[in-house]
């Protein structure tokens, strides 16, 4: 017991800090056998009646936690992740969506792909002026008319370019 604590102590804290991290699902794995390995312990020193309370317990808060952290997940996806996917998909000219080339002013006439974007030599074309765009493939507004200026603007970015007014990305 005097060892089992200190290693449950320990996963506990790891897991709470390394949350956000890729390895997340093994760390978690371990906390999961380290208590389990603890419940069996305490089950050998406790009369089985309280054992029955405490487990039951300790799943309802486990199982809680849980629910709260999927319907977080569900209700705020990780706007900073979406953001930078949107991002570096307008900087190569496609859909944030689906990847179909985004096919306005001297591009109009062009095709590309993710890896083939920076190879293409693009016409120089004087006074193109910015215009609304949907894609055609996917049906998505990449770009629409801003609420507060009504110039043109990125839909799927937090922020109008003319006059810096925020949307909501995560609603979008
Ligand atoms: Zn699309
Ligand atoms: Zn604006």
């Amino acid at each position: 017991m005097a060892i089992l604590l200190p290693i449950l102590a320990v996963a506990t804290v790891v897991i709470i800090k390394k949350r956000s991290s890729i390895y997340f699902p093994l760390l978690l794995a371990f906390g999961a056998a380290t208590l389990l390995k603890v419940a069996l312990v305490l089950h050998e020193y406790f009369p089985t009646k309280y054992f029955k309370y405490i487990f039951i317990g300790v799943l309802l808060l486990v199982v809680g936690r849980l629910l709260v952290h999927f319907i977080r997940t569900i209700a705020f996806p990780k706007t900073q992740w979406l953001v930078k996917q949107y991002r570096e998909a307008y900087e190569r000219f496609l859909c944030p969506v689906c990847e179909y080339p985004i096919r306005i002013g001297p591009r109009r006439f062009l095709f590309w792909t993710r890896r083939t974007v920076n190879k293409m030599i693009v016409p120089t074309e004087q006074g193109n002026q910015e215009e609304a765009y949907t894609c055609p493939a996917c049906g998505s507004e990449l770009f629409g008319e801003c609420s507060a200026c009504h110039k043109v603007r990125h839909v799927m970015l937090p922020h109008c370019s003319h006059c810096g007014v925020g949307n909501d990305v995560s609603a979008s």
